[in-house]
């Protein structure tokens, strides 16, 4: 692996294109807005890709040279090809990180990678959001402080159907009394997977300078230390000589 990350800002880029609420919000797409205020937030070689390119912009020579791919999908989660399913999957159980924002907790590559539906409450209430950090000492959760405050957000809540995260960062509490899991890690084969809720489309989140600080540190956190297959089945001979064995 090289110093610099090399990171991959995959999104659908659908509401963009048909929601004057998002437009205005997003007008070069949300991936743009990512990959700007990134591009400031850490030492990265960054790449976009969307959902309407060939191979959704996710050929095997790009996901080879993707040490970290973040993911925003909503609305065209089924139009996601299996295939490429398959194959970010791979790479993940192989080493790459895996960043899911928002409504990617619906897509096919978060519920492929953890087993369970993904289902969560929903609200679209202009509420407030307060982001607990309950692990200051998580790599991800450096420079955030105490909490992040959202005046106005989408509500996630609980229960999030998803397996128990091997490490909770974040946790969210809405002005309506709901509660939510909003930053999670898991591994999965070598590769580390986060997912972090805000992101809602139609608010400025991404130009949020505390959101941005949480993703790149996420970014940092989950680059590759090997990046190796996970499924190789070796049959392999012993190291020392095994004296044990039962005469025939
Ligand atoms: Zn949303």
């Amino acid at each position: 692996m090289t110093d610099r990350i090399r990171l991959t800002i995959w999104n659908e880029f659908r509401h963009e294109k048909v929601h004057d609420s998002v437009k205005k919000v997003y007008p070069d797409g949300l991936h743009a807005t990512l990959a700007k205020n990134l591009a400031k937030a850490g030492q990265f070689d960054i790449r976009t890709a969307t959902l309407d390119e060939p191979e959704h912009g996710l050929a095997e020579k790009v996901l080879a040279k993707t040490d970290v791919l973040t993911w925003w999908g909503h609305m065209a989660h089924k139009e996601v090809g299996d295939e490429i399913v398959a194959r970010v999957k791979k790479r993940v159980l192989d080493g790459m990180g895996l960043i899911v924002l928002h409504s990617g907790h619906f897509s096919k590559i978060f519920r492929a990678l953890m087993g369970t539906s993904c289902a969560l409450k929903w609200r679209e209430a202009d509420e407030k959001e307060r982001l607990w950090t309950i692990e200051p000492g998580h790599p991800i959760a450096q420079g955030i402080g105490e909490y992040i405050e959202l005046p106005n957000h989408e509500m996630y809540g609980e229960r999030f159907d998803i397996p128990q995260p091997d490490e909770q960062v974040f946790i969210s509490w809405f002005e309506g009394g709901d509660i939510f899991r909003s930053g999670c890690c898991w591994r999965r084969g070598h590769g580390r997977i986060f997912y972090f809720s805000p992101g809602h489309e139609t608010y400025p989140i991404y130009e949020n300078p505390q959101i941005i600080r949480v993703i790149a540190n996420a970014v940092r956190w989950a680059a590759p230390l090997v990046n190796m297959p996970s499924d190789s089945c070796p049959n392999t001979k012993p190291l020392e000589t095994i004296r044990s064995k039962r005469k025939s």
